[in-house]
């Protein structure tokens, strides 16, 4: 069976992807540092332990498996923090991805599948994102994801890696057999604290600004499945080995909701009240991020099946309650 090497293997998406990478017939090789991602979700495949900023681990792995592809999820991707610590995103991100595309380029590996964001786009009012957008990212994350994207456009034209990029708009929910799920230390996404607040993990869920443009005044993003967001990477794979090339694909549904509109379905989704205040706006923040675009199901023949509010909350909630989330 061929393997495809993991990034991030142990972290929320990672782990989703290798399930998904098994149970396409691959070998889903997980590295991972452990600093954000845990152990216990390597489930599907061989662990590698290992650091980006170790250039000679890297080596080592891409040697002993001689992988047919890349996914590269591992990153820091907390907006809040990055702009707070912004040397840190710079180092890790780019300077962990420069070393890992390099390790592959050198090892022959010519196929990348590489996990960027929306946040690249940064804020735009009124403008429909699509992947022709400007890139305009207000954030130290942002912009660590897209000196990586611009890193692949001069290893595609130097070295023939072909990578598939996706911008991934926010992505919630869980296994539907909650094999697996998100499971950040600290937590700092909507849909978990929500659900950490509902069941009385934390006090209350701190809305981040009332004061944005938008109908409720709270903003507004674009909520993809985990499970969806997965399955269009096992067809960015197909499309790299289909020889087609790289390219740039958003990951989002083309539908925004508010804080308060996933607050509100949260809520009915558990029947239990979610507890919140309102808090000062989080730096680094847009107002809206919506994709605009369709090419991944035109070109990729993506569709999203999951990705409602009501799935992703159910989903994410079953997770919560699974006995493998623990405080
Ligand atoms: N948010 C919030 N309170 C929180 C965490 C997030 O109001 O405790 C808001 C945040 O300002 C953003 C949205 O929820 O508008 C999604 O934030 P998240 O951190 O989940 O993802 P991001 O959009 O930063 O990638």
């Amino acid at each position: 069976m061929e393997k495809i090497l993991v990034t991030g293997g142990a972290g929320y998406i990672g782990s989703h992807a290798c399930k998904a990478l098994k149970a396409a017939g691959f070998i889903p090789v997980t590295f991972d540092n452990l600093a954000t991602g845990w152990k216990d979700a390597v489930k599907f495949g061989p662990f590698e332990e290992g650091d980006l900023l170790d250039r000679a681990r890297l080596d080592e792995v891409f040697a002993a498996h001689a992988p047919v592809a890349v996914m590269h999820f591992a990153a820091l991707s907390q907006v809040g923090e990055s702009m707070q610590v912004p040397g840190k995103y710079w180092r890790v991100n780019v300077g962990g991805s420069l070393n890992l595309i390099e390790a592959a380029a050198e090892a022959g590996c010519k196929h990348f599948v590489f996990s960027s964001t929306c946040a690249t786009y940064g804020d735009q009012d009124n403008v429909v994102l699509d992947e022709d957008s400007a890139q305009r990212p207000i954030n130290a994350y942002g912009a660590s994801k897209r000196a990586i994207e611009d890193m692949l456009h001069d290893f595609g034209a130097s070295a023939g890696l072909e990578s598939v990029i996706f911008r991934y708009f926010n992505v919630a929910g869980a296994d539907r057999d909650a094999e697996v799920g998100e499971f950040h230390r600290p937590e700092t996404h909507l849909v978990p604290l929500i659900l950490d607040a509902i069941d009385g993990k934390r006090d209350a869920l701190t809305i981040f600004g009332t004061d944005y443009d938008t109908p409720d005044g709270t903003c507004i993003r674009d909520y993809v499945h985990v499970c969806d967001l997965v399955d269009a990477h096992l067809l960015g794979l197909t499309w790299l080995r289909a020889g087609k090339g790289s390219r740039v694909f958003n990951l989002g549904t083309g539908e925004g909701f508010s804080v308060r509109e996933v607050m509100n379905r949260a809520a009915e989704v558990t029947g239990r009240e979610v507890p919140t205040q309102e808090g000062a706006r989080r730096a680094g923040d847009c107002t809206k991020l919506v994709s605009g675009s369709v090419r991944a199901e035109r070109e990729l023949g993506w569709t999203p099946r999951r990705s409602t509010l009501e799935h992703m909350v159910a989903d994410a909630w079953k997770w919560h309650q699974s006995g493998h989330y623990e405080k």
